[in-house]
């Protein structure tokens, strides 16, 4: 049967044939839409399904110990590409029950991966690094399919997001502890770093495979185990890299994946006392939800929440690299990053040109579907992103801002919008408070360094930043100034799983990445020797 599925989707007459057995099964629905364009991402999203569902790698069931598992009341929930507003897969809808059993498989599993050597893991890891590679293209695919990013950006992703796999199979040998000088001749005192134990990581839609590796590489190296609940809205790359992890041999119960009804998961997580860490990623009220339900338990908490990201350009700035850079930082994934650019500050003298030159580039930028050559921004996630972005800016112009390209949804439909410039923006007006999340570029005006890191510094958030200057001096004056965990000079591709990556004030607590994330997963125990001078 499993085999006159996999036909089916190989050709459609086949697939019109035997529909009944697809949705029962596999429960993988595809739609033919009549739109030019919608016609060419059904037959992408035909024969990309069809590949992975060879390859194992169409999962839409969660991961619980050993077991593939539906719900338990057989509810499902719709994975929609939002480049058509096609259903892909139905995937199932879990809730507190089968996250009760994750956890329980995670905390069974723990005995024995604590136990394991360093080097143990480490080659685990590396060996699901290499899967996640080698499978590069398809990862790519599916994440494009299910967010909508260009396929490029994708591709980027896979590679960075198992960067951190391949960074934490080789830290894992490196959780070095300490040995203290004692204050008494007859002490001997030494730390030792161990793992915290069950992690609860909850992820977002934005990065669907990168913000799962970045926490689970280093829980997994420390010798947690995990239970993942990536978000409801894209958990087919989630699920493939775990069967990866599957097919690296990582053992059953040490990598679970629930999703679906995301309160009643967060709540089963909350209350398990065998959960010992919360690890989220997501907006900044979600955070701290879970930070305040974190309390009960007494939990170790790492969030990364919500930016609001100045990028503030000097008179003194090199304009090739400001634009390029503004453009970076703004535009990737549609707008839709944590760290995007949310408020342009540019210096008076420069102003002028620095617009015109910005208008340029974006009057270039291709719109539409993700797996079209040359585009470089796809669709946003949802209608409610969306109608955020619409509302952010007529509350903007409605108090003196104005539109200086784009400003509407995009003519190709569902949740396309265009490229936006937004002038004459001020910092009070809502568009510079809230997190836009999306391709919309609000320039301020400014005219001293001390008013822009002020500008700049204005907000509850404090996540990534950048700095356009030609002055080595200024650069350093003002990196040390910014209240963010992540300041670019001159650069806006800075993340990356060597460096550490997190927020001060309301954009959260704790670090990814780097020897700094690896500290995390860990406890610190301190053990003394006494009457160590005894015969
Ligand atoms: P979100 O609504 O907070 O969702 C994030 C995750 O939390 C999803 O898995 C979601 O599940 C889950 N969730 C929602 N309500 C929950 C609850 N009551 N209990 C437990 N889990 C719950 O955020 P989003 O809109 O998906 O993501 C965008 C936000 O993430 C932005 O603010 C962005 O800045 C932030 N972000 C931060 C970083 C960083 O590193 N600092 C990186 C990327 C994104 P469902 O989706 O299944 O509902």
């Amino acid at each position: 049967m499993i085999s006159h599925m996999n036909m089916a989707l190989r050709s459609p007459m086949l697939l019109s044939r035997y529909s009944h057995l697809l949705s029962a099964k596999l429960q993988i629905q595809m739609h033919l839409s009549t739109s030019p364009l919608t016609r060419k991402m059904s037959t992408d999203a035909r024969s990309i399904a069809s590949q992975l569902s060879n390859s194992g790698l169409l999962k839409t069931q969660g991961l619980i110990g050993e077991k593939w598992s539906d719900a338990y009341d057989g509810k499902t929930i719709q994975v929609i590409n939002p480049a058509t507003g096609d259903s892909i897969a139905d995937v199932a809808c879990m809730g507190g029950r089968e996250t009760n059993d994750a956890i329980s498989s995670a905390y069974d599993a723990f005995r024995s991966w604590s136990k394991i050597t360093a080097a143990e893991r480490s080659k685990y890891l590396r060996k699901w690094y290499d899967l996640l590679m080698a499978h590069k293209e398809e990862l790519a695919q599916l994440i494009t399919l299910e967010q909508g990013k260009p396929l490029k950006e994708s591709l980027g992703e896979v590679s960075y997001g198992a960067g951190f796999i391949e960074f934490a199979s080789e830290e894992a040998k490196r959780i070095y502890g300490d040995i203290i000088p004692a204050p008494l001749s007859d002490r001997r005192l030494f730390v030792l770093k161990q793992p915290v134990g069950v992690v609860g990581a909850i992820t977002p839609w934005n990065f669907p495979l990168a913000m799962i590796t970045r926490k689970v590489g280093p829980a997994l190296a420390c010798g947690c185990t995990a239970v993942i609940k990536p978000s409801e809205i894209t958990p087919l790359t989630a699920l493939a890299a775990a069967e990866l992890a599957i097919q690296a041999g990582i053992p059953a119960g040490v990598l679970n994946v629930v999703m679906g009804n995301a309160p009643d998961i967060g709540d089963a997580f909350l209350a398990s006392p065998q959960v010992r860490k919360i690890t989220f990623t997501g907006s900044t009220a979600v955070g701290k939800k879970l930070m305040a339900g974190s309390a009960e338990t007494v939990k170790k908490v790492s969030l990364e929440l919500g930016g609001n990201a100045p990028c503030i350009v000097f008179d003194d700035a090199d304009l090739d690299i400001a634009v390029k850079g503004t453009l970076a930082a703004k535009f990737r994934n549609s707008g839709q990053t944590c760290i995007c650019a949310n408020r342009i500050i540019v210096q008076e003298g420069i102003y002028e040109k620095f617009a015109n030159a910005l208008l340029d580039a974006v009057q270039n930028m291709k719109v539409g579907d993700g797996f079209s050559d040359g585009v470089v921004q796809g669709p946003l996630i949802n209608e409610a992103a969306v109608k955020k972005v619409e509302s952010l800016i007529h509350d903007a112009t409605s108090k003196g801002a104005k539109v200086i390209i784009g400003g509407k949804r995009h003519s190709l439909g569902l949740t396309f919008y265009e490229p936006t410039i937004v002038s004459d923006v001020h910092n009070d007006m809502r568009i510079s408070r809230e997190e836009a999340f999306g391709p919309v570029a609000p320039l301020l005006r400014f005219k001293t360094e001390e008013d822009a890191i002020r500008i700049a510094n204005d907000t509850n958030a404090g996540l990534g930043s950048y700095v356009f200057t030609n002055s080595i001096q200024r650069s350093w004056r003002v990196a040390e100034a910014l209240e963010y965990g992540l300041v670019g000079v001159n650069e806006a591709g800075i993340s990356t799983e060597v460096a550490p990556f997190g927020g001060f004030k309301q954009s959260g607590l704790g670090r990814e990445g780097s020897k700094y994330g690896m500290d995390e997963y860990l406890e610190i125990k301190y053990v003394c020797l006494g009457n160590m001078n005894k015969e």
